[in-house]
């Protein structure tokens, strides 16, 4: 049985390649979080055209998604992995990345980022928020607001019925 504290276990040849840092890096990692951090900060609270952010958040989502396979390569994920796994694990890194891309709208007007699908208009600037985040069309206010159906009101013929 081997346990944390032998000799075998703390030499530096006996840890797995995930282990090794190579100390060059440490500084251009940093340096690549915090300039995500600063596109983040800019996507969420930043002035720009809706369609500019828009393009910049799917570009940011596809970098994302390329390191995270990039780094499962690194680690060997997808060559101890059967083909289902790596499959399943390819298709939910995509439903991640379209159900993102769906749900996040940016204001066409001042760009300000929204994940409140309930909100109608622009927190920041009161301008029309899009129906959803593949488009720029504003969503149509339903006809009448208590009806979550979007109903006219007095629709219905009173009289009618048994
Ligand atoms: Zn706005």
């Amino acid at each position: 049985m081997r346990r944390n504290g032998s000799p075998a276990s703390c030499s530096p040849g006996s840890r797995g390649r995930s282990a090794q840092v190579d100390p060059r890096l440490v500084p251009i990692v940093a340096l690549a979080a915090c300039a995500g951090l600063g596109l983040l900060f800019w996507l969420w609270l930043g002035r720009a055209r809706g369609a500019i952010k828009r393009l910049a958040w799917r570009l940011s989502l596809f970098a994302v998604a390329i390191a995270l396979v990039q780094a499962g390569r690194a680690h060997g994920i997808f060559q101890h992995a059967s083909a289902p796994f790596a499959l399943a694990l390819g298709v939910t890194i995509l439903l991640v990345i379209i159900g993102n891309l769906y749900a996040v709208r940016f204001c066409t007007r001042c760009g300000r980022m929204q994940r409140n699908f309930k909100l109608l208009k622009c927190v920041r600037c009161g301008d029309p928020l899009p129906a959803h985040g593949f488009t720029e069309r504003p969503r149509r206010a339903p006809l009448d607001p208590t009806d979550p159906l979007g109903r006219k009101k007095n629709r219905t013929r009173r009289g009618e019925g048994p």
